[in-house]
């Protein structure tokens, strides 16, 4: 009795107000709660997303005082604020991950916790609709200005944004409007605020993500201030004739339908790009396309990494446009160890190319979307969805841990809100016509012009090639749209920056229809079938998954001499967990043949490939290069960090032999490493600035204190040695890791002989190498550093050199 009368209300309200928006996209993707997963890949992350990772999200939401800033500011607990003063957008990113979550999964509990965090908002929220814990509990970062007076950096309009997607999301979950109030509260409040008018104020959000909330705001609610509101944030970016404007870093240089390079922090731009679509899409405004049609131009021939990934450096420096943080580089310039990558710019990239297609209807922005999916955002959450990488390189000497959580938290609770998303964009459909753009295990009910077809989709996917498809209901006529994968049909991008050296073809792709094999049709990327259709007919799908190399344009310098691996659309790479401790000294030839097997991580059993390959090593100088066949392991890319933290990892290997990659034919080994550290840090040839730099991988003995440790190094064939620099970690003012005591050195002449001493101890200094001059050479196969710790502290090395 209960469920049918919540669900009237659902209908009543939601069915009338969500056509109210006469213009929109073209094509059109199912609800959350139209699809849904039975099995296959993406059934255990949405469980565990479901299960682990909302848990963990809101778990530490509560346990920080993200969620506490709102109770406080309900209970107007002036000087109460704790955290950075956009952290009420982690609230708001959860609980619109909430709502979809609970859309698929009505859950009494969590609308019940739901309901009463969004009374604690709407307390919170000042009777003119201003809802920003930071001022309303006088947080000193945000003190000294006045509402909307330092918009670059306050992301008052950023966490509005995120509040409004939440709360649009949880009334389309729930039938429920209490959220949505505060929401239009505040929204009418920028409206009153921001516009053209004399007495408005002309400006527009440093972090941009208002943009395409609005745009959802103005769907569910048919409000055209709210559309229009949009429009203006947008279009008075970059408008130094109307306003004081911010430069590249936030997209800000240059009107927005006049930037044609993308530039600047990367998920502010994937967002902005996602409002220009929509208000594109809602207005029938089309200045905006030529700009995101030459910006996707841009990152997708220029600017894209393998994995998915945009943003390619931590600190852009850009000669036309300046410098910014987690940005995009210049055009190729996508580096593999330092490649930046966020979490979040991902997934910004995918809800953009999601929109390029219900533009346009092409099927090549999955292409991108699938790379992102499969790849360099999956590599942003553990397997078990409670750890989190912010960056997400494609190569690693080390020092990477995926993390509970971050001070600045946007990724974490960026995933929860995105998995649920991913088997809605499996599907679409524009008139009579269906597309199935991502293959992914779910039973969907779409909605055509004419009636309502059902089917449901079965696959091992992306493991093997196979996809059948069932049809359940349908009208006889429509036309079924079956996307061709780009790396099928021998494009692994729908660019020219990345191409695989043996092309897959045409071939390589089939499509039968209860049997009967459907002739290669290409229409946009898909497969057409026209048809009489009838319930029960199947559509099976063949799509050959060879190992493919894969080779990036030449311009691009980090991949040159290097190819990559892939099998579908899953990127593979080494990592020395199961190689001996080192990848970075491996190479692979170009004609090198894959066996396939299998491998676990923490309990999950994916594909992985064997490869002989070749290791290349050189001698303490670096002037005598050996080259020994070994075998590699190759592991999906997104399954890398999970069995032991700080291991080394590649994905682009070079192809042939050479002293840049030779690693030193030396073994460290240490009495004790930190778990998050690493004993290799020390010959990885990476300087820091100074002793107490924290950036480059080292080696340190926390949380051991005052203790005795050591430091071997033992060679393989017989070396000379005259002496050994130590560059010393200290964090003093920061750790407990201070210089050493004293240290001295012991060496050996073979494994089998006692450890005898050099004479003297070594210089202890920071800042620089001290050193340890023997009195005479040594013919050694192993040296041991003995390092005596300071009484009550740890310590660590940064780096050391052999003589
Ligand atoms: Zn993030």
């Amino acid at each position: 009795m209960m469920k049918s009368r919540s669900y009237l209300f659902t209908a009543m309200l939601v069915a009338p107000l969500a056509l109210m928006a006469s213009k929109d996209y073209s094509f059109n993707t199912p609800k959350v709660t139209d699809v849904k997963v039975t099995g296959g890949f993406w059934l255990s992350r949405i469980e565990t997303n479901r299960l682990a990772t909302l848990k963990t999200d809101f778990e530490k939401c509560n346990e920080t005082p993200r969620i506490n800033n709102f109770k406080n500011a309900a209970a107007r607990k002036w000087g109460t604020f704790g955290g950075i003063f956009f952290d009420d957008s982690d609230v708001y990113k959860v609980m619109e991950g909430a709502a979809y979550i609970y859309a698929a999964n009505p859950d009494p509990e969590l609308k019940k916790q739901m309901t009463e965090l969004i009374a604690t908002m709407a307390k919170a929220q000042e009777p003119d609709g201003y809802l920003y814990t930071a001022r309303l509990l006088g947080s000193p970062q945000v003190r000294n200005n006045a509402r909307w007076e330092n918009l670059m950096t306050s992301h008052e309009l950023y966490n509005q944004g995120h509040m409004i997607e939440a709360a649009v999301a949880w009334y389309e979950a729930s039938g429920r409007d209490d959220f949505l109030k505060i929401a239009r509260k505040s929204a009418d409040l920028m409206c009153r605020t921001f516009g053209y008018d004399k007495t408005q104020i002309k400006s527009t959000a440093g972090h941009q993500e208002i943009e395409l909330a609005l745009c959802k705001l103005y769907r569910v609610t048919g409000e055209k201030r709210y559309l229009d509101l949009a429009k203006f944030f947008l279009d008075v970016r970059g408008r130094g004739d109307l306003r004081s404007i911010w430069g590249s870093g936030l997209q800000d240089h240059l009107p927005v339908c006049e930037q044609e390079e993308a530039v600047g922090h990367a998920v502010r731009a994937a967002y902005m790009y996602c409002g220009m679509a929509d208000v594109s899409a809602l207005t029938g405004d089309e200045s905006y396309l030529k700009a995101i049609d030459k910006l996707w131009e841009n990152v997708v021939f220029r600017k894209l990494h393998l994995n998915g990934g945009i943003g390619a450096r931590r600190h852009a420096r850009h000669p036309k446009w300046g410098d910014a943080h987690e940005a995009f580089g210049v055009d190729f310039d996508l580096p593999n160890a330092d490649a930046y990558l966020e979490t979040c710019a991902s997934i910004g990239n995918a809800l953009w190319n999601e929109r390029m297609f219900r533009r346009t209807g092409e099927a090549k922005y999955f292409d991108v979307i699938e790379r992102i999916i499969y790849n360099g955002f999956l590599s942003g959450i553990s397997i078990c969805g409670t750890e989190f990488f912010y960056p997400n390189p494609l190569e690693s000497k080390g020092g990477y841990k995926r993390s509970k959580w971050f001070g600045c938290s946007c990724c974490p609770v960026n995933v929860v809100r995105f998995i649920p998303q991913i088997p809605r964009m499996a599907f679409a459909t524009r008139d009579d016509e269906v597309y199935v753009n991502l293959f992914v295990e779910s039973d969907v009910k779409l909605k055509l012009k004419s009636g309502e077809v059902k089917l449901s989709q079965k696959t091992a996917y992306p493991w093997n090639g196979n996809v059948e498809l069932t049809l359940n209901s349908v009208i006889p006529d429509f036309r079924l749209f079956i996307r061709i994968p780009g790396w099928c049909v021998g494009k692994p991008v729908p660019s020219t920056l990345y191409s695989q050296t043996v092309p897959a073809s045409n071939d390589d792709f089939t499509v039968s229809v209860n049997g009967e094999t459907v002739d290669f049709a290409n229409e946009r990327g898909y497969q057409v079938i026209s048809r009489k259709w009838k319930a029960g007919d199947k559509i099976a799908i063949r799509m050959n998954m060879p190992v493919k190399r894969i080779k990036a344009d030449d311009r691009v310098e980090a991949d040159r001499g290097r190819l990559a691996v892939e099998k579908g659309p899953v990127l593979y790479c080494a990592e020395g967990f199961d190689n001996d401790g080192n990848v970075l000294n491996k190479v692979i030839a170009a004609d090198a043949k894959f066996t396939m097997t299998k491998c676990e991580v923490l309990g999950h059993e994916y594909p992985a490939m064997t490869v002989n390959a070749a290791e290349v090593l050189s001698d303490l100088s670096g002037s005598k290069l050996t080259v020994n066949p070994v075998e590699l392991k190759l592991i999906p890319y997104f399954a890398w960090c999970h069995r032991e933290p700080g291991n080394e990892m590649q994905t682009w290997f070079p192809v042939k032999p050479d002293a840049g990659y030779a690693s030193k034919d030396i073994k460290v080994k240490a009495s004790f490493c930190h778990y998050e550290d690493t004993e290799k840090a020390v010959l990885d040839g990476r300087l820091p600035e100074s002793s107490s730099d924290g950036r480059p991988p080292r080696l340190t003995f926390w949380a051991h204190r005052g203790t005795d440790e050591w430091v071997d190094f033992t060679f393989r064939t017989v070396q000379e040695v005259k002496g050994v620099e130590v560059y010393w970690f200290d964090d003093t003012g920061r750790g407990a890791c201070r210089l050493p005591e004293s240290w001295k050195v012991q060496w050996r002449g073979d494994d089998a002989s006692e450890w005898r001493e050099i004479e003297g101890v070594g210089e202890v200094d920071k800042d620089r190498f001290t050193k340890l001059d023997f009195p005479s050479s040594v013919k050694a196969k192993a040296l041991r550093l003995k390092i005596k710790l300071q009484k009550d502290f740890s310590g660590g090395i940064h780096e050391v050199k052999i003589k």
